[in-house]
């Protein structure tokens, strides 16, 4: 088998390996990668890996992809690192709904099962090439500390975290600034788009090239393909054909089914579960994309997302091709322009969507405790409020995307209960918190601290 190279979903960026696709994270173009074929793989294939443990699963699917960037051992050895944690099916009903739980890694949120792998691969390619990088992020909340977490103690690689210093919760800030090490995190005075902003201006910034920039954000290919893998893991479990409900944002989590799919996984649909921000059901409705800038705060924090950065993706394999219209200095002017239409009739039949509302989400939350007596978090719920709707009969799997740990207030308020803390967050949260600093909301403060706080 050939390697496989990457695309930008523009066209009008090289060709790269996988190794250059991870450390450059957006293509020059502005597009975003993508694999030049997916590789397939045969039912019984797939049915060898029946009762492996999860890392075994991983490596199989992910070698497809990293054959010849990466020994076949080494990547074994890094599966077997990085999935160290369970990755359970709960039961709802008999037959018909189940719930995948992947919020068992060290900061309890799916974001683990990319970000570990990930973290991974850079420090393998970092030390091929003898090279010191800088990871720098911007958080709303639940990516800061998964990346921070995953990166920690890894050789040649530093991660600047920006954080909009009043908009994350105690329990948010504590996965970031308990580690120290090589994990800088910045609290920004001002939102987490100021923080976005700052990040994508560093990443076009010369004078910042010293440093070696490159984003963890889930734009990155190296998020996204360990993404494909608990699909599979999921289905080994039934070998049926199945029904995944996805609660989304930027789209990362469902771009893993769909490659997937794409693969030769038996997938039936995939019910994409948004909250209150609306495009994509609407784009399936309409066949019109119009982005919701800015995006609706809703209680599932994570996914207030009006236009999803992995849109991209999804429109590029069903054949359409969508971007953002710049400037000559790369500033946006116009947001989600649709230069190809996708093939709408085959996307209406792999996707149903339903967009929640915040009432919804609350009303669900509380069903599903006196019905079953299980606390499920805001996620996790439009997750399930769009099974719902689907009116789905299929085996259906919802994945389960944090704990109901991590939103406390929201769960005392609906159940009058404090939800049991798990492990991986019991042990942050009796950490000592280091100082971290807070800066002005202004590009240039950031910059100059920057550059003197990595040498
Ligand atoms: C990030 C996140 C999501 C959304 O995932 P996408 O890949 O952005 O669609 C859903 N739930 C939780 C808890 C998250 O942290």
């Amino acid at each position: 088998m050939e390697k496989i190279l990457y695309r930008s979903t523009n066209g009008k960026a090289p060709i790269v390996s996988f190794k250059e696709a991870l450390l450059n994270g957006q293509a020059p173009d502005y597009g975003l990668y993508v694999p030049t074929f997916i590789p397939k793989i045969r039912i019984d294939e797939i049915k060898c890996l029946k009762q492996k443990p999860y890392f075994e699963v991983a490596f199989h699917i992910l070698y497809k992809f990293l054959k010849g960037e990466i020994g076949e051992k080494e990547l074994f050895e890094m599966c077997k690192n990085v999935y160290d944690f369970d990755v359970p099916i709960i039961e709802i009903e008999k037959g018909k709904l189940y719930i995948l739980r992947l919020d068992k890694g060290p900061t309890c949120s799916f974001k683990d099962f990319a970000a570990k792998m990930m973290a991974s691969l850079m420090e393998y390619f970092a030390k091929e090439e003898n090279k010191k990088l800088t990871v720098l992020v911007a958080t709303s909340g639940d990516t800061g500390g998964a990346v921070a977490n995953s990166f920690y103690k890894k050789e040649n690689i530093k991660v600047v975290v920006l954080f909009p210093v009043e908009e994350v919760s105690e329990r948010q800030r504590k996965q970031m600034t308990t580690l120290g090490e090589n994990i800088l995190p910045i609290g920004i005075k001002g939102k987490f788009d100021d923080c976005q902003n700052f990040v994508k201006r560093a990443f076009n910034d010369i004078s910042l090239s010293s440093l070696n920039l490159t984003s963890a954000n889930s734009i990155n290919i190296g998020r996204l393909l360990p993404q494909i893998v608990y699909y599979f893991y999921a289905y080994l479990k039934f070998e049926k054909e199945i029904v995944f409900s996805v609660p989304s944002g930027n789209f990362g989590n469902l771009m893993g089914g769909v490659i997937g799919k794409k693969m030769g996984l038996p997938v039936k649909k995939f019910i994409v579960a948004v909250n209150e921000n609306n495009e994509f059901p609407e784009f399936l409705r309409t066949g019109e994309y119009m982005p919701v800038i800015p995006s609706k705060k809703c209680s599932s924090n994570a996914m207030n997302v009006g236009h999803p950065s992995n849109f991209a993706r999804l429109i590029d394999i069903y054949g359409g091709w969508i971007m953002d219209e710049r400037d000559k200095d790369g500033k946006v002017i116009k947001y989600g322009v649709m230069k190809r239409k996708p093939d709408m009739e085959k996307m209406r039949n792999d996707f149903i969507s339903f967009s929640i509302s915040n009432e919804e989400v609350d009303e669900t939350i509380k069903n599903y405790y006196q019905k079953y007596k299980i606390v499920i978090e805001p996620h996790t719920a439009v997750g399930i409020k769009s099974y719902e709707k689907s009116q789905i009969s299929d085996l259906v799997i919802v994945l389960q995307t944090a704990d109901p740990a991590k939103f406390p207030e929201k769960i005392k308020q609906l159940l009058n209960i404090e939800p049991k803390i798990p492990e991986a967050l019991a042990k942050i949260l009796t950490k000592k918190e280091d100082s971290f600093d807070v800066l002005e909301n202004n590009y240039d403060v950031f910059k100059k601290y920057l550059l003197d706080k990595i040498k």
